[in-house]
């Protein structure tokens, strides 16, 4: 789950690592209000969940509660890398002496966290990367062991922070990134930039941190914070159901039983010349009730022209899951073809009791390739 760059702060600040005072605002209004308390100059800041708002237009300093208000009326609705605009922060301005940039992030290779620093801020790191790689200094900590002092130091020389100063406080910004990246299950940690103010003062610009959604049952302050709003009606629903949903582009909606299984599903629809529109696992699952809130979930996608059932049984037995199916079909109006595959424990019996019901839009095929066949043909598609 990626946060917003308030919300990141705001754990930042829990956190102890230093950022400047904000408020959220949704109208110009209250951005106008906001600069009010905040009674000194402030910096409006589009809150989208993607980067380079600063190259966008979406990030614009103000003198005034006026001109704070302003800024919000321009950038309030604007779509930045196909984000709308909808959320702003306020936050008082702050002088820029240097940027730097700070990160703690998986690496998955080494399967530990990484830290990176380099005083080329401000800009993608990608782009220091490419450009210039010696200018960052990257250190893997052993999660068993945790962050050391002397990390913290291989870090700071390697980058080249000289500043006796700037090498204080940024251990500790270090050590308290760590934490922060530990305490609250974060997959990524970074601060692009992390600025020296003139007089010599270091904290946190710009925040984006990204929670393991599989950590969130035990982080319900973090769960919260997701904006409902940001997420398409049937994804919204899927979560509330518990269904296990991804939305994809094409025109065939796909239900099955198990990873393994829906993903060899997307495949064979490509290769009968289809393209999916999304997924749904049932999981072990395969009762009225499950079938019901995928099916549910997988409709409410406009692009859905047809919908594959890719169910093998191993534990789930196909008869039980031929009954879900009927009596999820008794239950919703459903205007799209359904095509069933069925196979595994029970599988004559399932195709059997679909057969019976003779319902018109069911086609029920035995095996998984000319069930996509009929699938993508039925969605339309060049089968
Ligand atoms: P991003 O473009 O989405 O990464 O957003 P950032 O929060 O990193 O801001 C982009 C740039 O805007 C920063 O690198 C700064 O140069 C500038 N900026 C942001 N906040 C302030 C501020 O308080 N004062 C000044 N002077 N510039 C700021
Ligand atoms: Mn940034």
């Amino acid at each position: 789950m990626d946060l917003y760059e308030h919300q990141g702060k705001e754990l930042f600040r829990r956190h102890g690592i230093p950022v400047s005072e904000g408020r959220v605002a949704t109208t110009p209004q209250e951005a106008r209000s906001a600069a009010d308390s905040i009674g000194d100059e402030v910096v409006v800041k589009a809150q989208v969940l993607t980067g380079g708002r600063g190259k966008a237009g979406g990030i614009r300093l103000a003198d005034s509660p006026e001109e704070a208000r302003e800024h919000a009326e321009a950038i309030l609705g604007m779509d930045i890398n196909g984000h709308v605009v909808r959320r702003l922060w306020i936050e008082q301005a702050s002088d820029i002496g240097k940027e730097y940039y700070l990160s703690v992030t998986f690496d998955r290779g080494e399967k530990k966290p990484l830290f990176m620093l380099t005083t080329e801020g401000g800009v993608d790191i990608e782009e220091v990367a490419e450009r210039n790689a010696e200018a960052i200094a990257r250190l893997h900590v052993d999660p068993l062991v945790g962050f050391q002092p002397y990390q913290g130091r291989l870090l700071l020389f390697g980058a080249g922070i000289a500043d006796p100063s700037e090498q204080k406080q940024i251990m500790a910004i270090l050590e308290k990134l760590y934490e922060a990246f530990v305490a609250e299950d974060a997959m990524l940690c970074e601060i692009n930039p992390l600025i020296v103010e003139p007089q010599g003062r270091i904290k946190a610009l710009d925040s984006k941190f990204t929670v393991d959604d599989n950590a969130l049952y035990r982080h319900h302050d973090i769960a919260e914070m997701r904006d409902l709003e940001a997420v398409p009606a049937e994804e919204r629903a899927a979560r509330e159901k518990g269904v296990t949903y991804v939305k994809l582009d094409g025109e065939v909606g796909i239900l099955g039983n198990g990873a393994g299984l829906v993903m060899s599903t997307l495949d064979v629809i490509a290769q009968a010349g289809g393209r999916p529109a999304n997924f749904c696992d049932l999981g072990g699952g395969g009762d009225a009730e499950g079938v019901v809130d995928a099916l549910e979930v997988i409709t409410a996608d406009p692009q859905v022209r047809a919908i594959l059932f890719n169910i093998f049984g191993g534990i789930t037995r196909c008869d039980e899951v031929a009954r879900g199916i009927l009596a999820a079909l008794g239950r919703l109006e459903i205007g799209v073809p359904i095509v069933v595959r069925l196979d595994g424990t029970n599988a004559e019996e399932g195709r059997q009791l679909l057969t019976e019901a003779a319902a018109g839009n069911l086609h029920v095929e035995e095996t998984m390739l000319s069930a996509a066949r009929r699938a993508v043909e039925l969605a339309g598609g060049e089968a």
